[in-house]
């Protein structure tokens, strides 16, 4: 088979659906025919991981049998859709799993480790049916472990270094990892998992919530792959959440600049950490929905195409958001390292002209910091507690766009016509084209319609967008 890789991923919304698969296997055929050699990185089932995450903790109690029980079920029912023997080949995964939930109950406690081994089950068993599948198919697949494949850097603590690791890549690299992708004797399609790796030592490690993508930006930088394709259940990036707002148009191109802002500021339709091994490999990544697969979707590539004011909005809720009015700067640094060292993931610092304010959001991942929690944190430091405000289940709104643009000045002036809504507040970065407003998570929606309207519908650069979710649905109907 040919030498001209294309990296295959489909998501949790993708393979759990049966009849996604001929879908699935129709994409690899189309593909060898084009000339590639296609290589599958598959995620969990949709809910299998957080399953698998709430089994951990019931590991501890000992009633794990009842929630395996339900994985089970939900593997064996898709592999009986699918005319395969899921309990005969699933047994080596499952008692795997009850073994380590049985190590974890007569501990009392979860490690780390622990927590790394009963995640990558939903991968491996989702991976293990779909090979199987594409063998009954006709496809000849080789079904690859990708703990072997992947090694991953040392992590900043215990607990990072396993859930939420990140992998070699780079050419400087290679000697870790190019024996392993060594496919030359293997004339198969491959299908591994996302979202697992394995450090140096060999101990399975995960690569944090949503890896899968970036499990498929890494094999395709590693593989130099001609492409990488994210098929997940829209097709393609949008000017915002098309679940949430069926104006939404899709973005038929952007650049990885563009893509990784969008994902950083909230775009759940792709990791932001999946964009910078395609952007090093200069691998195009296309983002493509297997519900729709007839559709196009969203190519993602070092040319910029459209040069348009506003690229699209994201947001993020359940934020938390503190404000410190601090005489100095040093103090918001020492809370900032206060907080970071607690595990709380900062997405935004802000500090007005005066350095008085400081302003942070601790995102959903972290529990809520309860007040007591961070008064206890701060004992040392009575200035910071006594200027603390905490406010909680804020959402914070970007609208990403070029740099320099005109277009922050003429959001910002018609956004003070706006009478209807309460932002709490307003953040202008020209120098980085990124307009972000604050509200409270019930008016996010309302907010992010109105900012989509003016900054996207009634912009003369919409016709460079591609259709709106409502017309796509309308279509395919
Ligand atoms: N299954 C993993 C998760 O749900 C990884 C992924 O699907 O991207 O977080
Ligand atoms: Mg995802």
């Amino acid at each position: 088979m040919s030498d001209k890789w294309i990296v295959l991923k489909f998501g949790g919304s993708s393979v759990v659906e049966p009849r996604h698969w001929l879908t699935i296997a129709s994409q690899i055929k189309h593909k060898i025919e084009l000339g590639y050699r296609p290589f599958l990185v598959l995620s969990a089932l949709k809910n299998v991981s957080n399953l698998l995450e709430g089994l951990i903790h019931q590991a501890v109690s000992g009633v794990y049998q009842a929630p395996i029980s339900r994985i089970k079920e939900l593997h064996y029912q898709l592999a009986a859709n699918l005319n395969l023997e899921g309990e005969q080949l699933l047994t080596f995964w499952f008692s795997k799993l009850s073994a380590v939930c049985g190590e974890i109950h007569r501990q009392g406690y979860i490690e780390p480790k622990q927590h790394a081994k009963v995640l990558a089950m939903g991968e491996l068993l989702s991976s293990t049916l779909g090979a199987a599948y594409l063998n009954q198919q006709g496809i000849d697949t080789h079904w690859k472990d990708a703990r072997q494949l992947l090694v991953s850097k040392n992590g900043s603590d215990t607990y990072h270094h396993f859930t939420d690791a990140q992998c070699y890549y780079e050419a400087e690299s290679e000697p870790l990892w190019g024996h392993r992708l060594n496919f030359a004797d293997d004339q198969h399609v491959i299908v591994t998992q996302g979202f697992i790796a394995s450090d140096e030592q060999g101990e399975t490690v995960l690569l944090g919530r949503e890896g899968s993508d970036t499990s498929a930006a890494y094999f395709g930088a590693l593989l130099a792959a001609s492409r990488i394709e994210i098929w997940t259940d829209v097709p393609g990036v949008f000017t915002y959440n098309p679940n949430l707002l069926a104006e939404a148009r899709q973005i038929p191109h952007l650049g990885y600049q563009q893509a990784r802002r969008l994902a950083k500021f909230g775009a759940k339709v792709l990791h932001p950490r999946a964009i910078a091994p395609a952007e090093y490999a200069a691998i195009p990544v296309l983002v493509r929905s297997t519900r729709h697969p007839k559709l196009k979707g969203s190519l993602i590539s070092s040319s910029q195409l459209f040069k348009r004011d506003v690229i699209g909005l994201a947001s993020e809720t359940e934020l938390t958001r503190f404000q410190l009015q601090t005489l100095n700067e040093a103090e918001g640094a020492r809370f900032i390292e206060l907080l970071t060292e607690q595990g709380y993931n900062l997405i935004l610092d802000a500090i007005n002209a005066q350095g008085e304010l400081l302003m942070s959001y601790a995102n959903s991942d972290s529990p809520e910091p309860q007040k007591a929690q961070l008064m206890a944190l701060l004992k040392y430091h009575p200035e910071i507690q006594k200027s603390l405000n905490i406010s909680y289940k804020q959402a914070l709104i970007t609208v990403i766009g070029q740099q320099e643009g005109a277009w922050i000045d003429n959001l910002s002036r018609s956004l003070s016509k706006q009478t209807t809504l309460n932002s709490q507040a307003q953040f202008a970065y020209p120098q980085l084209g990124r307009f972000s407003l604050l509200c409270t998570h019930q008016q996010c929606l309302l907010w992010a319609k109105y900012l989509h309207q003016q900054s996207i519908e009634n912009n003369p650069e919409a016709d460079d967008f591609g259709p709106s979710w409502k017309e796509i649905v309308q279509s395919v109907e």
